[in-house]
């Protein structure tokens, strides 16, 4: 393998010690646990786990978190009241309503009922307009994690052809609005995509979010390319993969993210992030 590893997982480690020790200061000081809530509708197995994580992350720095498990069957009035009573509590700075909901619910308003100072997925409408001002407030964070781990490389980003192969709302969109803020020249590609290989194959940043075991090959990579692989896809055999072929593609990247170990962590380190950003604009808030 000629690229270095993006470790994500160390990469990690390093953000959720850096927001322990300001949690530590925080209360030494006298002040609350930022706080927050995970709203889980419904049995999905998949969520159950990453609510677990999530939440055994929150544990470790510190913060206060509470988990509002709903039956599958629960209307959207009783889901949008409990927004608004969570919106409401003051030890409650950063709201989490674990998606895909259930299908008779609506997630784009169930998304717009959180108040965006409590948004710490960074999915409201008001947060990702201020990503596309180049004013961030809350920022979505599998997008910001990659842009923490991007700044681990300690390559200047500048000029560079940033490919992006999905362009979904929590992914390939803000990914593309980060990197273009970072003054990279952005392509985004799609399931519509022409000559999708070639585009491919002139990034000097890739970054694959399609969903797709193994979709990006290795003569589809630039040599010295960095590359960013956000895929998680269970094999047969129940081992995640990426949507990049590792092995192939890790011989002409400079740069690679494995799968697990990647991008993964840092989704979650970016939600911590987001969340202690959250209690201090709301203990800002409550001084003036
Ligand atoms: P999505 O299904 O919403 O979007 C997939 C995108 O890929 C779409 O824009 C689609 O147009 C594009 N696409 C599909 N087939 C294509 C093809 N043949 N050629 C080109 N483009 C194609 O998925 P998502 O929510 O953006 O997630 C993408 C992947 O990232 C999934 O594997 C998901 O599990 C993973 N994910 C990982 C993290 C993490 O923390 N690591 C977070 C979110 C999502």
């Amino acid at each position: 393998m000629g690229a270095a590893l993006l470790d994500g997982k160390a990469i990690a480690a390093d953000i959720r010690r850096d927001v322990k020790t300001q949690v530590d200061a925080h209360l030494a000081a006298g002040g609350r646990a930022p706080g927050i809530a995970v709203v889980l509708v419904g049995e999905h197995g998949a969520s159950q786990i990453y609510v677990r994580n999530k939440r055994a992350a929150c544990a470790e720095v510190g913060f206060y978190s509470e988990l509002h498990e709903l039956a599958a069957t629960t209307s959207q009035s009783a889901l949008l009241a409990l927004i608004d009573t969570l919106n409401a509590d003051p030890t409650i700075d950063g709201i989490l309503v674990q998606l895909p909901l259930p299908e008779h619910l609506d997630e784009t308003a169930v998304t717009e009922r959180i108040l965006p100072t409590k948004d710490v997925d960074g999915f409201h409408p008001y947060n990702v307009g201020r990503l596309v001002l180049r004013m961030p407030l809350l920022r979505s964070c599998t997008p910001k994690g990659v842009m923490t781990m991007l700044a681990r490389t300690g390559q200047p980003l500048e000029g560079l052809d940033a490919v992006i192969i999905g362009q979904s709302n929590i992914v390939g969109r803000p990914m593309a609005l980060e990197l273009l803020t970072a003054r990279c020249t952005v392509t985004i590609c799609h399931s519509r995509t022409k000559n999708l290989a070639d585009k491919a194959r002139g990034a000097d940043l890739l970054v694959a979010a399609v969903g797709r075991a193994a979709f990006v090959q290795g003569d589809w990579v630039k040599e010295g390319a960095i590359l960013i692989d956000v895929g998680i896809n269970r094999g047969a055999d129940g081992k995640l993969i990426g949507d990049v072929d590792f092995a192939a593609c890790a011989e002409r990247a400079a740069w690679i993210t494995p799968v697990p170990g990647g991008v993964g962590p840092m989704t979650i380190a970016s939600l911590l992030e987001n969340t202690l950003q959250a209690a201090e604009l709301h203990a800002k808030d409550r001084l003036m």
